[in-house]
Formats: C-alpha cells, structure tokens, sequence
C-alpha cells in the first residue's frame, strides 16, 4: 500500500502526500504506473526490445533503463540533443541508464521533433522492438494511471499532480469519484495543448489546469523554488524534484493561500518521483552558476 503521509493544515485546508516516489526503489512515481501494462504488453507481443524517447535528465529514459535489466529486455534511447553525444558520461541520468545496458542514440532538436518518423528512427527500428512514446504516455499509460487513486482515496475532494505529457492527470481524472476534482500544474510553458491532450483519453470534464506555475518554463528553476524544496525537506521530510513535484506543491500552496479552495477541503497530492533527476540538475545549476561568476 502507498504510503500518505500528513503534510498539515493551511487556511483551513487538509494537505496530505502520497508518495508515489516510495513504489519502487529505482521505477518511480507516476513512471511505474505509466510503465506497468506497457511492460506486460511487450511480453504479451513477443519484443525483446523497449525503444522509447527522452531528455537529458529524464525520469522516463531511466524509469525504461532500469525496467528494462529487471523485465529482461533490451533498452534503446533515442535522446535529444546531439551535444551530449560526448558528455553523457558527466550526465547522471544518462551514464546510469548506459551502465544498466541502454543503448543511446543522439540526435538533434530537429530531427528529434520528427521523431517517429525521423531518419535515426528508421534506421534502427526492428519487429521485435515494442515503442513506448516520449514520457511512456499511450492506452497501457492511463490504464496503469488509473491505479493511482483507489476508494482509500474517495475521502478527498481534490487530487492534486504535476503535469508533463498528461498521461498521468488523465488516468487520475477517469478514476476519480464523482465528488472529486483533479488539480493539475504544468511544468511546461505555454501549456494551453494540454486540454486536447487530456481530452484524447479522457472524456470527463473533472480536472482543472493551473499553467501558470512552471517557475520559467521545463527544466527551469527560480531561487523561490529551490528555496521551497529547501524547506519542504527540512519542515516535512519530503523530497521534491525541481522538475515537477515541487512546482505542483508550490504552486498548490500558492493557491491555497489565494483562496482558491473552499474551507475544510481536504487536498491530496501526488508526489509522483521524479528524484533521480535531483542530481544532474544540481550538476547543470552549477556549471551555470560558475559560467555567469566566470563572465563577471
Ligand atoms: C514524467 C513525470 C511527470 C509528468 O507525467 P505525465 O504523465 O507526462 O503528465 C510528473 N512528475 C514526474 C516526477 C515525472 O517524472
């Protein structure tokens, strides 16, 4: 059983966690639910290959990487950015998934938004690879999502999760209970797309998109954020991703204090993992840090 722990009471407001980051030692969050059906669907087909799609400090890529050694199948990464073809050995993330056997392949931003069609693609792709989509969101995702929430959780009355793909506020929105709203935060820019996204796979209107709280954009940080993940460790002992999970619970909080909740709401929100990407983004902050104090 996952684990809720007890956050506290803000403006009349009951905040609690679940945390999903404690599923699985190294297929975390919302990665193992998301990954689960996919997983049983390659045995089911016969592949001996996963081959999927990611970033830099993806939770995805190593989440594929690490099913891949304990499920017994071959892993394939196809990553953005041809830069890092020599530097994936600094890169956390990717030196991990490499150590546990993923093959990486490089390729451009462009060639990368072409993807599933694109030229790398092609040349690699067999019949016994079984493709799972950048983020791990199809079909077998949202039936997995779906798991999350369960009637231990129908004495809420708002789901709160950090949204990327939204794959993983789909599967929260069909298995909510008719009382219950869904409270997603983008971590993204410019994230009106996500409404017809959420719509391919869910038809339930329940769910409500905060877009305005991504502290820059993805992979973007402010002080204000690193700040707050400072003091949710210290005061609560929970870890947060800079990523995703702490701009949902900043940007939850924010809302509460705005008022945005009706008094005695209680609010659970989902910590979805995510904390492997902790270290290469302290890397990469850093670098940046030197390179500014450089150019003074
Ligand atoms: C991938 C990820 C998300 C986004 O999930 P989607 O299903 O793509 O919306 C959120 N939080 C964490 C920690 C993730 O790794």
């Amino acid at each position: 059983m996952i684990r809720i722990q007890h956050i506290g009471e803000f403006n009349s407001i009951q905040l609690d966690v679940l945390r999903l980051d404690e599923v699985h030692p190294t297929i975390s969050g919302n990665k193992w639910f998301k990954l689960k059906y996919n997983l049983q669907e390659a045995q089911n087909q016969q592949k001996n290959t996963l081959l999927t799609f990611g970033g830099a400090f993806s939770n995805h890529i190593y989440a594929v990487a690490h099913a891949g050694k304990e499920f017994q199948f071959q892993t394939i990464g196809i990553i953005r950015g041809e830069e890092l073809a020599n530097q994936w050995q600094t890169n956390p993330t990717l030196s991990e998934a490499v150590s546990l056997g993923m093959k990486l392949y490089f390729v451009s931003r462009n060639e990368y938004r072409e993807k599933e069609k694109g030229t790398v693609f092609q040349e690699i792709y067999q019949r016994n690879m079984y493709v799972i989509p950048e983020g791990g969101t199809n079909e077998h995702a949202i039936k997995g999502t779906m798991e999350i929430i369960t009637n231990e959780h129908s004495n809420y009355d708002f789901i709160a999760c950090s949204v990327g793909t939204g794959g993983t506020i789909s599967g929260l929105s069909l298995a909510a209970k008719s009382h219950q709203t869904i409270l997603g935060f983008s971590s993204l820019k410019n994230a009106d797309f996500l409404h017809q996204e959420i719509e391919r796979f869910s038809h339930k209107k329940n769910f409500k998109l905060f877009l305005s709280h991504h502290f820059g954009g993805y992979g973007k940080v402010t002080t204000e954020l690193m700040e707050f993940i400072t003091l949710f460790q210290q005061k609560y002992n929970v870890p947060l991703d800079p990523i995703y999970t702490a701009k949902m619970m900043l940007g939850l909080t924010q809302e509460i204090e705005k008022g945005s909740f009706a008094k005695n709401s209680k609010i659970l929100a989902i910590h979805t993992g995510g904390l492997q990407g902790v270290k290469g983004m302290k890397i990469a902050l850093q670098k940046k840090h030197n390179e500014t104090q450089h150019e003074k």
